[in-house]
């Protein structure tokens, strides 16, 4: 089997000196657990959260261990009671061909279901999950509200957009060129779409979002931080609502750092209520979520796109890519043959 393990620690952008490929023996389950061929595995924005050994939610990837990953994978052999070769299941297997489990977080596939197996890391998955829980959960969004939505092409932030429009909201997106402001209007029926790359600063942006919401906005689905950020912010309407979801835009270190002042200050004066959270205290709502959005994907009332990269090797490639806007939907990697 191969595996890509966490070769050390990147102090800014992660570099491919990150990363490691290793190769071993495939190994085998013991009592009470089954091992598992990978078939999809899912490259995420917190992956580069768990290369800093910084203090967080999760504990970090250690130098030497594998790296972290949800995976779509197939049992092929099993001392597991619940799991027999064939079954198909969404598995914390990380970045490898191949993996051991005991069943922790693991949940089993309906192949009656019909879903694309690779629907299960984002639609269908955490990703989906996450946007239907901040929507709904965190920001409480209603009819006729105004929302933004940055990273809006992506995983997370398309079923946002999709799902307010269905809500019947108005649905401004925030994302990187033209192409992906195209698809966000065109495709998902986002009501507008703004490109934070062509917009040479904050303000600029900021004045766009103004036009697109000439009586400001309620809800901000905050993906990115960064420019953005600073952008949305003076637009947001006294006591409106932010669901702090992430912020890429930081996570390497590179983007301006959105004065303490300016946001501090926009939270007083509008009053707003800000929510972080973190999807993997919310698996409770799974069930909720899949009943309202599994049968709008399956009859193609909600579209999403992915962007895959082929085979282990190009993982680190894809990842790092990923991080700075080089896919367009969810990012997947293939491992086997569905
Ligand atoms: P995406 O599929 O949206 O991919 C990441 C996207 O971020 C890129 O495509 C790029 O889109 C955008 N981006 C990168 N750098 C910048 C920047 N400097 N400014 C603005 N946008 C940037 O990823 P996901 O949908 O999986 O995740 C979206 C966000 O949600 C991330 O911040 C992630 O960490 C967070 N998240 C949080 C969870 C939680 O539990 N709180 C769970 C899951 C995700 P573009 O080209 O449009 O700029």
């Amino acid at each position: 089997m191969k595996r890509i393990v966490l070769a050390s620690r990147p102090p800014g952008k992660p570099g491919p000196e990150n990363f490691r490929l290793e190769e071993e023996p495939l190994p085998q389950p013991g009592p009470g657990e089954f091992l598992a061929r990978v078939i999809w595995l899912s490259l995420d924005p917190y992956m580069r959260g768990r290369m800093s050994a910084a203090k967080s939610y999760a504990k970090p990837v250690e130098i030497g261990e594998t790296m972290t990953a949800g995976c779509v994978a197939e049992v092929i052999a099993s001392n597991h009671d619940g799991y027999a070769p064939g079954d198909l299941v969404v598995a914390p297997l990380g970045w490898a061909t191949h993996g051991i489990s005991d069943g922790t977080l693991v949940q089993k596939i309906d192949p009656k279901a019909g879903a694309p197996l690779s629907a299960y890391l984002g639609v269908l998955g955490m990703p989906g999950l996450t946007a239907w829980v901040g929507l709904n959960d965190i920001l409480e969004a209603k009819p006729g509200e105004t929302i933004v939505v940055s990273a809006a092409t992506g995983a997370v932030g398309s079923l946002v957009g999709q799902l307010a429009r269905l809500k019947g909201m108005t649905v401004i997106g925030v994302a990187g060129g033209a192409d992906k402001c195209r698809y966000a209007v065109e495709e998902l029926g986002f009501d507008a779409c703004l490109d934070h790359r062509a917009a040479a600063d904050a303000k600029e942006l900021g004045k766009q979002i103004a036009a697109a919401a000439p009586d400001g906005v309620e809800c901000y689905f905050e993906n990115v931080g960064g420019k953005t950020l600073e952008a949305v912010l003076p637009n947001m309407k006294t006591f409106g609502r932010i669901a702090l979801c992430g912020m890429i835009a930081w996570y390497s270190g590179a983007e301006n750092p959105a004065p303490a002042p300016v946001v501090w200050g926009a939270i007083l004066r509008q009053r707003l209520r800000v929510e972080g959270f973190i999807i993997f205290d919310r698996y409770d709502r799974q069930p909720a979520f899949v009943a309202e959005v599994a049968p709008r994907v399956a009859d193609g009332t909600i579209h999403y796109r992915e962007t895959v990269a082929e085979g282990l090797e190009n993982a680190p490639a894809a990842f790092m890519k990923m991080l700075e806007g080089g896919n367009f939907g969810k990012q997947l990697v293939r491992i086997g043959a569905d």
